[in-house]
């Protein structure tokens, strides 16, 4: 362990809430101690919020609305665009902390992660002026107009996977859009949003960007169920999306949902043909997410491989990501850190588990081991797998991926679409009939071709089936999800 590489920490930051432009520890003087799941240690404690904090905070942003909402939307976006620029000139110091919290490698996600939620940061702080209305001609004498606006109090929940760049979506998409935020940080890893805060600090109107840090079952709750919260906006599991869902019915409140995957990989012959094999083979390991220890809601996690190309193809994804150097997410030259905590490293252990004694073999990895130095489990690659196994069929939210042959098309995307899920899929190859007819079929949110990259601001991106509802990363997902129309039509003679 070395102490050159250690993180700074927020400072006011730790208090944990930020409500009214102001930091603040819970009434309660409870706080929830954040782990380095690379190393196994305890990093800080930050205040934990409850039910209280989140009251606060939409009293405060419940003040501030009027004055936010009719800010010109331009200025509005100089607001987010200064966040983005103050982010990445402090992209480094946040993204150390983000990597000792997540255990997401700084050398390949951290880094990358601080830089992108600066990018989202920038984008809707230059595409806020296109929250745009309708007119409709009706003839002289009328005037008929739409405007897009806010719902008014939005509360937002984050995972702790990516909680940055989650982090910055929420905010850019509620405040471009004129809403007030009360955003709740995820408790196993809320110092890199604390951090970010920090930056915003004195830059929005009190009120306007509220932040709480508590568990999922009081704060979280609490902003699902709150009367005074017009609109959630959720990223996490399927199942707490569902009880999201429920608490939001009860007063029609809008909901945006981004779960789960079970995100198909599917690679025909021709796209390891012509010196391809190696670039094939490396961005299905991408997209599998190894990097990032697979958890990531788009990972492909299930790879489907043409026969023709099973044994060609399936050593070099295996050689490529056992390539990954796994180890302190800290350490400059580790390519794969740790998944967050105890409970999820059982929880991939126990999947692990159950398909080995199912009879699964190992291309490589394995069952991780029981008590580790750090929750850092390797790379694994699993064959000989029956669809109807846990393990080919639930998010596993771990660097597991199954291996499955096809022999043709229509079995491929029978097999693909067999799932609740349907956030992402990756399709291989350059067939140009077959690559419309695959991304017709395959029920995906998010369909990429010969790569297995990240989200991109301006594309919208969400997912279909159980894995959510609504999109996000664009300007049209933010209007759509953060916004109602109001048509107004005026009898402009009327009484002449
Ligand atoms: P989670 O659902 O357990 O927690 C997510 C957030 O919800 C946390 O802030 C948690 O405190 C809060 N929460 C928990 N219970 C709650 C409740 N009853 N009421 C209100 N809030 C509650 O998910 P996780 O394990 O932290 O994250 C992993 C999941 O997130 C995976 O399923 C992954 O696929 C999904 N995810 C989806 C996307 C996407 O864009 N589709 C992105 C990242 C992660």
């Amino acid at each position: 362990m070395t102490t050159l590489l250690e993180p700074k920490l927020p400072e006011a930051g730790l208090a944990g809430n930020y409500i009214n432009g102001a930091w603040h520890w819970p009434a309660n003087g409870q706080t929830l101690t954040i782990e380095n799941p690379s190393r196994r240690v305890d990093i800080c404690a930050v205040g934990r919020g409850t039910a209280t904090e989140v009251d606060l905070a939409v009293d405060a942003a419940r003040a501030a609305l009027p004055g936010w909402r009719a800010m010109a939307a331009a200025d509005r976006g100089k607001l987010l665009s200064e966040l983005g620029r103050r982010l990445e000139e402090n992209a480094e110091e946040v993204a150390r902390v983000l990597a000792a919290e997540s255990g997401n490698a700084i050398k390949t996600q951290s880094r990358g992660e601080a830089m992108g939620a600066a990018g989202v940061l920038k984008y809707y702080g230059g595409v806020a002026v296109e929250q745009k209305g309708e007119t409709l001609p009706l003839g002289p004498g009328i005037f008929s107009y739409s405007t897009r606006e806010p719902h008014g109090i939005v509360g937002s929940i984050i995972p702790w996977n990516s909680p940055l760049q989650l982090g910055a979506v929420k905010i850019s998409m509620a405040l471009a859009t004129g809403n007030c935020l009360i955003l709740k940080a995820a408790e196993d890893a809320p110092l890199a949003i604390l951090k970010l805060v920090e930056l915003a600090d004195g830059l929005f109107p009190p009120g306007v960007f509220n932040v709480v840090t508590g568990f999922g079952e009081d704060a979280g709750a609490a902003i699902a169920n709150h009367p005074g919260i017009n609109k959630v906006s959720f990223t996490g599991s399927s199942e707490v999306g569902k009880l999201i869902a429920h608490s939001a019915a009860d007063r029609i409140a809008k909901v945006t949902l981004e779960l789960g995957g079970k995100s198909p990989t599917i690679v025909f012959p021709d796209a390891i043909e012509n010196g391809r094999l190696e670039t094939t083979a490396q961005q299905v390991a991408n997209a599998m997410r190894f990097a990032r220890q697979g958890q990531s809601c788009t990972a492909g996690s299930r790879l489907f491989i043409h026969k023709d190309i099973w044994d060609t193809l399936l050593p070099k994804v295996a050689e490529k990501s056992a390539a990954l150097k796994v180890g302190d997410a800290l350490d400059p030259d580790v390519d794969m850190g740790a998944v967050v905590n105890a409970e999820r490293y059982g929880e991939i252990r126990a999947f692990v588990a159950e398909a080995e004694a199912q009879g699964a073999e190992f291309l490589i990895g394995g069952t991780p081991a029981e008590d580790p130095a750090g929750f850092t489990p390797n790379p694994t690659i699993i064959t000989g797998v029956d669809n109807t196994w846990r393990i080919a069929r639930e998010e596993v939210f771990g660097p597991v991926m199954v291996a499955i042959p096809f022999d043709s098309e229509a079995e491929v995307i029978e097999m693909a679409n067999d799932t609740h899920y349907g956030l992402a899929a990756f399709i291989f190859t350059h067939d140009v009939s077959r690559i419309t007819r695959l991304t017709r079929s395959i029920d995906a949110g998010w369909i990429q071709v010969n790569q297995g990259g990240g989200q991109i601001p301006g594309m919208s991106y969400g997912g279909t089936k159980q894995s959510g509802m609504g999109s996000e990363y664009s300007i049209e997902g933010a209007l759509e999800a953060y916004t109602y129309r109001k048509s107004v039509t005026i009898n402009v003679e009327a009484g002449e």
